[in-house]
């Protein structure tokens, strides 16, 4: 799933006056030791079959009927794999995508609304980083692109011997000698792989990094590393390139990207909120998140998991406000009802690359009504500081 796949589906918007509908669709595979039940196929055809009846009840029309029988059509025919699927339809505007995504997705749920429902996919991708993960050794270097759980092998450099080094040993020469020449060869070899890496970060091929490598070999390939290279390194494992399995590179890669990303979560919810306090670049609360949306400050929006609130919203200028209002503060235009206002500001943040973190359990959160935001500025105050300057 690509970026632009992910802001397709944000811009989404079904044509409601025509009755068209927009149909999220997400399977949660059985966790494997359950998967001989064949519980998520039952499981997903139930919903659908509660989602025709529901439609029938409201008087959808037939587009979207023919949407949750091709949806029905693919819970029937579950291959029993463990992957966990999205699917999102609008037949009245002839729209359907399908993606395999990580298991990781919480309960299978069907949506249908006047937009896609992004939070699962929001949650699930939340602040992932185009990852790269570079495997090794002293003469070999394999670079792989992690994105959501599917890991895919790049490129990579070897480092030929020359004949001479290998065979210094019979030509008389002493081994301290030879040791010396195998030693510079993979010092050659380090530097040719640091600087891979470091064209391809400039190419904008990764944004993160992993290393995964023998320990004796770090302490000679660290220090080899470009200095902004080193700033993206997320961390290292320990692994033999010659015999570690693809499985085992992505397990490795994804505790330790997970492990990060929850601890940068973290960090950057005290920031936000220490920020906040002291009248800096963090707002918190969903009236001045919004706020700071339509100011186009916001960098980082972290929200509590099962964060949910009521809100209102402008058809016509895209205004949404925290206050349940029937006309529209800045146009004047009636304005429609948000169950969730999570459903108005996952897309806003997904296309302009807002980074969107849900966290679990955050005490520091909850205290802040469970939404916060970090600015990349302050638009009171750079005003305050033309005024101040002129
Ligand atoms: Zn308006």
């Amino acid at each position: 799933m690509t970026r632009d796949e992910i802001r397709e589906l944000a811009a989404f918007q079904a044509d409601e006056s025509k009755g068209a509908c927009a149909l999220s669709f997400y399977l949660q595979p059985d966790p494997p030791q359950d998967r001989s039940h064949r519980r998520e196929a039952i499981v997903a055809k139930d919903v659908v079959k509660q989602a025709l009846k529901s439609a029938a009840a409201i008087g959808k029309n037939g587009s979207l009927h023919a949407d949750l029988d091709r949806v029905l059509d693919l819970a029937t025919n579950l291959r029993g794999n463990a992957r966990g699927r999205a699917v999102f339809a609008c037949s009245a505007q002839n729209f359907w995508k399908e993606f395999e995504l990580p298991p990781l997705l919480g309960t299978t749920h069907i949506y249908l609304q006047s937009r896609f429902q992004l939070k699962p996919l929001a949650a699930l991708l939340g602040a992932q980083p185009a990852l790269c993960v570079a495997m090794v050794d002293r003469q070999r270097a394999r670079f792989f692109d992690l994105r959501l759980d599917d890991l895919r092998e790049r490129g990579g450099l070897v480092h030929f011997l020359p004949r001479t080094a290998a065979s210094y040993g019979y030509h008389g020469y002493d081994a301290g000698h030879a040791e010396r020449h195998v030693a510079e060869e993979a010092l050659q070899h380090f530097k040719a792989v640091a600087e891979r890496l470091r064209t391809d970060y400039e190419k904008g091929t990764w944004e993160r990094l992993i290393v995964g490598c023998h320990d004796v070999n770090w302490p000679e390939f660290e220090p080899q590393l470009h200095p902004y290279v080193k700033q993206r390194l997320i961390g290292r494992f320990s692994a033999d390139v010659a015999s570690v399995s693809n499985d085992e590179i992505r397990d490795h890669a994804n505790a330790m990207l997970n492990r990060w990303i929850t601890e940068r979560a973290r960090t950057k919810v005290s920031e936000a909120i220490d920020l906040a306090k002291s009248n800096g670049r963090g707002v918190t609360g969903l009236r001045r998140v919004l706020q700071a949306l339509e100011t186009g400050e916001v960098q980082s929006i972290l929200l509590g998991e099962n964060y949910s609130a009521r809100a209102v919203e402008c058809p016509n200028c895209g205004h949404i406000d925290a206050r349940i209002v029937t006309s529209c503060a800045a146009c004047g235009k009636p304005t429609r009802e948000l169950a969730d206002v999570c459903d108005a500001i996952i897309p806003i943040a997904i296309r302009r690359d807002i980074e969107l973190f849900y966290l679990k359990d955050n005490a520091e959160l909850d205290r802040a009504g469970n939404i916060t935001a970090l600015l990349r500025f302050r638009s009171d105050q750079t005003t305050g500081q033309i005024a101040a300057a002129s």
